[in-house]
């Protein structure tokens, strides 16, 4: 396959860096493959982008709403029409399975088609107002200058479920993609501008986070950041906004459980840990990655997911009939055997996998066998660190109680899965349990995109929620306009 080449998108075109560095992406399913070339940007550049942003801004924010979801659903329709390509392209840089991506490529035509038709409702509200002759109201307003900061695990959707409603509020944008998969931002920038969005209102700039990232948290031009990434990223970009009181939404990590209280259906709280654990190959912010079991039925639970993990197949992304494609990137999947190996020294048993897989010719791909640990105590690290990989880790409790408390115990929440056939506690689970996004006898993964979502805890600084109409609420100010027509 030969190499794409990319250059920073500033003001409706290609910019080509400075100084002509470059950087490459690989493909993680053969590390021998070059899959993309990207301009290695630096603050100035990202200065750049700003200005570009800055000068945009006014026009767009003055047409309405409905003009600027006009271009949004034919961005929908252009996608739409590219899906199998966009879909190839992400697994080749990112690793995922191809019918995860072409899922999630459609996720983002979904996406763009939504805050389309939702541009027919962005509005204020009108108030009662308590004398006679008065009208009070809000207006809805644009922001500014918006950053976004996303990661490489879902590098479509992730990036359009920020754009499509920054976008349709009137904000100007400038991107800034994780560096191991932005060839998807790039493209979405250039279908957007086909799709008639005027030159300046979107821009991206790829390159190092600190550099790139570090500008687009300082410069005082930039009025809001949505960033999803790590907790540790995170926390640093909150503090700069924080510094100069910009406004700021982190969605960040999790270590999402899913109870199997001894009611349960076990063949289907198999399958659905099996889904959320090994699915997307564990690298997901929902992914289950424990599973906290009662005592009884642990065994049973136990034979059932096995049974599922030996049968599962890895391989190439794009090669039909493969469940789980490779970790991102060599760090990635040494960070998950370093997981596992702290894991065993603090007394956890592997009840399968563990290791790299190189045989089959996979030996220069980022493939690892999924993995299972049992005997896994709250305490431990695996049970308090997210790990980002195909690792699940199996834990006991003695009953309901006991199962919340234990799910409760890590200091972040993003999703949690319960699996009962018992409605009474899953109402009280659903009140109990300590995370964003609540799920009964389905997968921790998988999100409604009419429906807000975010973490609470270390998992987000939980100040506005993303996806679903709600989404317009960080992207937009409100006005509180009081007109007195009575005299
Ligand atoms: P990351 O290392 O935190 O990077 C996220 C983004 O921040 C990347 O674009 C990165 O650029 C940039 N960055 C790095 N250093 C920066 C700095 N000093 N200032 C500003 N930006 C900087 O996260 P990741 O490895 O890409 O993604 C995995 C993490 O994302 C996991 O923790 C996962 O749980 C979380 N996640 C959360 C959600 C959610 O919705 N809650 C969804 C998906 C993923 P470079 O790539 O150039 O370093």
């Amino acid at each position: 396959m030969s190499i794409r080449t990319y250059q920073h998108w500033i003001n409706g075109q290609n910019s080509e860096p400075a100084g002509g560095i470059r950087f490459e992406t690989r493909n993680p399913a053969d590390q021998r493959e070059a899959v993309c070339s990207y301009a290695a940007g630096t603050a100035a550049e990202a200065k750049q982008a700003i200005s570009s942003a800055q000068t945009a801004f006014p026009a767009w924010a003055a047409q309405t709403a409905v003009a600027r979801g006009r271009v949004l659903s034919k961005a929908s329709q252009l996608l739409e029409t590219r899906k199998a390509e966009f879909a190839e392209l992400l697994t080749r840089e990112e690793g995922k399975t191809l019918v995860e991506s072409t899922g999630e490529v459609q996720r983002a035509v979904d996406i763009f088609r939504f805050f389309g038709g939702l541009s027919y409702t962005l509005g204020g509200q009108t108030i009662p107002h308590d004398l006679p002759g008065n009208l009070l109201f809000t207006r809805r307003e644009a922001l500014g200058v918006v950053a976004l900061i996303t990661p490489w695990n879902f590098p479509i959707a992730i990036p359009v479920w920020k754009l499509a409603p920054a976008l349709v509020c009137g904000n100007s944008v400038v991107l800034k993609p994780a560096s191991q998969a932005p060839a998807l931002s790039l493209e979405i920038a250039k279908l957007l501008g086909e799709a008639g969005l005027p030159k300046g209102v979107m821009n991206v700039v790829t390159g190092d986070g600190r550099s790139v990232g570090g500008e687009l948290a300082s410069n005082p031009a930039v009025v809001a950041l949505s960033f999803t990434g790590s907790h540790k990223i995170g926390l640093g970009v909150h503090q700069q906004l924080a510094q100069r009181m910009a406004r700021s939404q982190m969605e960040m990590g999790g270590k999402n459980p899913t109870i199997v209280l001894a009611d349960a259906d076990l063949d289907l709280a198999a399958t659905l840990v099996f889904k959320a654990g090994f699915g997307l190959t564990g690298q997901a912010c929902t992914a289950t990655s424990r599973v906290v079991v009662e005592r009884s039925v642990v065994e049973a639970f136990t034979e059932r997911l096995l049974a599922k993990t030996r049968a599962l197949k890895v391989g190439p992304g794009l090669q039909p009939g493969v469940d789980m494609g490779p970790a991102v990137s060599p760090g990635e999947l040494e960070g998950n055997f370093t997981h596992i190996q702290s894991a065993l020294r603090e007394g956890a048993v592997l009840l399968h996998g563990g290791k790299r897989i190189t045989e089959g010719g996979l030996e220069h791909g980022l493939f690892m066998e999924p993995t299972v640990l049992g005997g896994v105590k709250p305490s431990m690290k695996i049970a308090q660190e997210e790990v980002f990989g195909p690792v699940v880790a199996v834990m006991t409790a003695g009953d309901f109680d006991e199962a919340i408390t234990i799910a409760n115990g890590v200091d972040v929440g993003l999703s949690a899965s319960l699996v009962t056939r018992d409605l009474k506690k899953a109402m009280l689970y659903a009140e109990r349990i300590q995370a964003g996004v609540v799920k009964v006898n389905q997968i921790s993964t998988g999100l409604a995109l009419q429906a807000p979502f975010g973490g609470v805890k270390k998992s987000s600084t939980d100040s506005f929620k993303e996806q679903g109409a709600g989404a317009v609420e960080f992207y937009s100010k409100l006005k509180t306009v009081y007109l007195d027509y009575s005299a």
